[in-house]
């Protein structure tokens, strides 16, 4: 089976194909697919963005497509910043504009702990949907540490590691993160169909 990954990031499409190729499935991008259309993120929350995105895709290329949104919730700010992660801090998107909005925000707070959510919806047809979660918890530390990853990986300490997702590497990363877990859930549910 063919399955479209509403992304032109070649890291998640990696993590995608590394998880879901054990099942025999292929995961293509956007860009493989020749299609280079921007759908605007304007659901308020993880869910109504991956839906979002996974049908107006599907309904362009016709074949399974698959959609992830994600997000860093930091529970002593309410879960902020949520869905507004990537523009925390305005557009464009800036990974060290929104990791220093955080500090700020975090600045004198005791309570760090955090999680990321990431939420996989994949659109068969138009009511043939499956919707999967993942988390990761950690906790927020003052110091940037670790040149891997992205947005707020320099920041987000797990302590089962001893590390920030910037300090691990791509495969112990994608061994506990939230996109990680959230494409396992979706591959118990694609096997189940198969
Ligand atoms: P998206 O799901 O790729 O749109 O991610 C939204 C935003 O959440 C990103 O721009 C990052 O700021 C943040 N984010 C999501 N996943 C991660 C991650 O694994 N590490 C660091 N930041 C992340």
């Amino acid at each position: 089976m063919k399955l479209l990954v509403a992304t032109n990031n070649n890291g998640k499409l990696k993590e995608f194909n590394e998880i879901l190729g054990e099942l025999g499935i292929e995961c293509v991008s956007l860009k493989d697919m020749g299609i280079a259309v921007d759908v605007e993120e304007t659901g308020t929350t993880f869910l109504e963005n991956a839906l979002l995105k996974a049908k107006e895709i599907h309904k362009i290329a016709g074949i399974p497509t698959i959609s992830d949104d994600s997000g860093l919730m930091v529970d002593v700010l309410s879960g902020e910043p949520g869905v507004y992660s990537a523009r925390y801090a305005g557009e464009p998107s800036d990974d060290q504009k929104n990791m220093d909005k955080l500090l700020l925000n975090l600045k004198g707070k005791k309570d760090r702990t955090a999680r990321f959510k990431s939420v996989i919806a994949a659109v068969f047809s138009e009511d043939d949907i499956l919707v999967s979660e993942g988390e990761c918890k950690g906790v927020i530390i003052d110091e940037k540490r670790g040149t891997n990853g992205f947005g707020y990986d320099p920041i987000f300490y797990v302590e089962a590691f001893s590390k920030t997702f910037a300090e691990m590497t791509d495969d112990e990363k994608n061994s506990v993160s939230h996109r990680g877990n959230a494409i396992r859930a979706l591959k118990e549910q694609l096997k189940e169909r198969m």
